[in-house]
């Protein structure tokens, strides 16, 4: 640690879009300064809080233009060097301006300055539960784990159902008894509380549940209690993965291909991958567990970067579920499902089980349009259409906050404005009409707005108050249903079809992950899948011969096109209000590159939606072989962009984007 008596130039890194430090002087009284510390700085006619990155002797800036700091913040430094390593590690690999990286990296009250509070001890569970007998490849994956020295990456690919939780929480025990520190990130808790409750039911230590819900102070002396060593096992969202944490011995990222480990705006980072770099930094094991693993863990495998270890069969007594592929080309759909899966339904329904029907879409209806002159309800701000939702008799964008009333006349005069298409809120009315004897929720963003909401719903669920879920991708998520025996896609087409590269890969996770919600106990489930492409070699391969097959055939499409995981990409976007900046803006910004590079150059193009609330939005998109050609363009490239002024446009940089949109 760099500790000086009396220090010339102190380097900070500030929270503002630029990718530099600032010198500043020392104050009067200097305490025993600490590289991590935070402190207090005149910045302009503002007062920002930043982190000491280091105490130098020389500056490039003019003595006479260097202000002393206001006050040092901290009696130690906040960021322990390990963390500090990773965030400096952040900055360069995302190219994001290392004091916003540090930034993201506290919670708001100590980024705000506040001193963080000493928590007390009061949350320590009562119940612990007791461990399973583990069958024998949860065992094997166990002992795997537990012999792991030093850093050691294992993907835990295990079908849904199969026990992963368990073997995680059997890893945890062991490193509890040791009286050291776990790291578990989720997905999204509040989407997942039975998933929190199962760590919480286990373990008889302080436990600490980090994720957006908590209010600062809550979230600060969660933080804090981690960052003592006092909390031994800490359960938490993406951001989590900068809490410190002395005693840190493991890391779990469960369902690991999750998208929301990814950030998708400012600081873009991957907390998956900055987990695979905080645990090479501790040396320690980490897991990443999933029933589907994203391409890139299952590359990482075959390349043997990372162990694999596999659970195949289903914990206990459960049996995977079985599929059926439902054609329904020429056939008459009633709000989009088919007489057969009506059928289905009914047949599920009087055995007394229930049934879930899944739908990507939220609100009443996708669009809103004229009878009698083909008018549609758009969004004023966006390329996109509104969403009617019936229930607030409202128009909604999906994109931006727009909220429009119903209109009740056309332009054209008519009054015969209809919905078009089905989302949740129009499948569930049409369910409680057409089966009145079965009681059918919808669970959805609208739906589980509100405090507890969701999980009280589940737990009607549960109870069996339900006999029919209707809802989103939220239904995906790592529930249990024991009683749903049928699970219904109504439409699987949209993924077959989308341009995206990724599509396939999401549409295979997202049907086998909703497919895993069914029959999770003894009663054995179905699947039935609609769609106009019964034939479809991925989809057949998917449901034949499971999502590990279906990934490496994929793979093999990915290779062979030469797209991630076996190429590095990087998306250079531009927004503004005026229509031509975002390309003119980025033509002049490839013009930087000096060619020729081993990176590949492509675009500028408009994104595909171009206006995005009131914003016209374009890309450049980079492409690599390898993340060292990528890495070496772009560090001395971004430097040069940034000169690039342009008035009201906004650009950022998005290192391995998830989507090219
Ligand atoms: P996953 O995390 O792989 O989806 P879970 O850990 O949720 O699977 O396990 C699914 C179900 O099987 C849970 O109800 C769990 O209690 C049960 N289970 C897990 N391991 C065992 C075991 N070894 N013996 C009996 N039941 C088990
Ligand atoms: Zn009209
Ligand atoms: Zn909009």
């Amino acid at each position: 640690m760099n500790t000086q008596p009396s220090p010339s130039i102190l380097r900070i890194a500030l929270p503002v879009p630029l990718r530099k430090t600032f010198d500043y002087l020392p104050s009067a009284h200097m305490p025993l300064l600490q590289v991590g510390m935070r402190v207090l700085v005149p910045f302009g006619r503002r007062r920002l809080v930043g982190i000491l990155i280091e105490v130098a002797q020389e500056t490039t800036c003019a003595p006479d233009k260097l202000k002393p700091i206001i006050a040092v913040l901290d009696e130690t430094a906040l960021f322990p060097p390990l963390i500090f390593k990773l965030c400096l590690w952040a900055s360069h690999y995302y190219h994001y301006p290392l004091g916003e990286v540090f930034s993201a990296a506290m919670p708001t009250q100590l980024r705000q300055g506040k001193t963080p509070k000493t928590p007390d001890k009061g949350t320590i569970p009562a119940h612990t539960a007791l461990h399973l007998t583990l069958n024998a490849e949860q065992d094997a994956a166990l002992k795997e784990i537990n012999n792991a020295q030093g850093f050691k990456p294992f993907l835990l690919e295990g079908i849904t159902g199969s026990g992963k939780t368990e073997v995680y929480l059997q890893a945890i025990a062991r490193m509890i008894q040791q009286n050291q520190q776990v790291l578990v990130l989720i997905p999204e808790i509040n989407l997942t509380p039975q998933t929190v409750s199962r760590f919480t039911a286990r373990f008889k230590v302080p436990i600490v549940v980090l994720h957006s819900n908590l209010g600062d102070k809550d979230r600060a002396i969660a933080w804090q209690s981690a960052a003592l060593g006092i909390a031994l096992i800490v359960i938490g969202t993406r951001s989590a993965i900068f809490t410190p944490l002395p005693h840190l011995k493991l890391i779990i990222i469960d369902e690991e291909h999750d998208l929301s480990f990814k950030q998708q705006d400012g600081f873009r980072y991957c907390a998956r991958d900055l987990a695979l770099k905080r645990a090479q930094l501790e040396a320690c094991p980490i897991i990443l567990g999933s029933a589907t693993p994203s391409f890139e863990s299952l590359q990482n495998a075959r390349m043997g970067r990372f162990q694999h270890l596999m659970i195949t069969l289903r914990a206990g007594n459960a049996q995977l579920p079985s599929f059926d592929i439902i054609d329904i080309r020429k056939q008459k759909l009633q709000q989009g499902l088919s007489p057969l899966l009506l059928k289905k339904m009914q047949y599920h329904l009087e055995q007394g089980n229930q049934v879930l029907v899944f739908i990507n879409r939220r609100g009443y209806a996708p669009t809103l349009i004229c009878h009698d002159c083909g008018w549609v309800a758009e969004c004023t701000h966006c390329d996109a259409r509104l969403t009617y939702h019936k229930i607030k008799n409202t128009l909604f964008c999906h994109h931006c906050d727009q909220q429009t009333r119903v209109p009740t006349h056309c332009v054209c005069g008519s009054t015969d404005i209809v919905p078009l298409g089905q989302g949740t809120q129009r499948i569930e009315a049409w369910l409680n009409d057409h089966l009145p004897n079965y009681k059918t929720v919808r669970i959805d963003r609208d739906s589980t707005r509100g405090k507890n909401k969701l999980p009280q719903m589940l737990e009607a669920v549960q109870q069996g108050e339900y006999q029919i879920l209707v809802g989103t991708q939220m239904l995906a998520k790592g529930h249990h249903f024991p009683r749903v025996t049928l699970v219904a896609i109504l439409d699987a087409d949209q993924g077959l079809l989308s341009a995206d590269f990724r599509a396939a890969e999401r549409l295979g996770q997202l049907i086998i992950q909703v497919a895993g919600r069914a029959g999770r106990a003894s009663l054995a489930g179905t699947v039935a899948i609609q769609t106009h492409h019964p034939d479809h070699p991925l989809l057949l391969q998917l449901i034949q011969q499971g999502y590990h097959t279906f990934a490496e055939t994929a793979l093999e499409e990915r290779l062979q096109a030469g797209l991630p995981p076996f190429s590095y990409m990087a998306l250079l976007r531009a927004e503004s209000v005026l229509e031509e900046d975002p390309i003119t803006f980025l033509q002049q910004a490839r013009a930087l590159i000096s060619e020729p590079t081993l990176v590949q150059i492509l675009g500028p193009i408009p994104a595909p939606m171009q206006r995005k609330q009131g914003h016209y939005r374009a890309h450049l998109l980079l492409q690599a072989k390898t993340r060292g050609d990528l890495q070496r363009l772009l560090t001395v490239w971004l430097l040069q962009v940034e000169t690039l002024t342009h008035k009201g446009l906004r650009w950022s940089v998005d290192i391995d984007p998830q989507s090219l949109s």
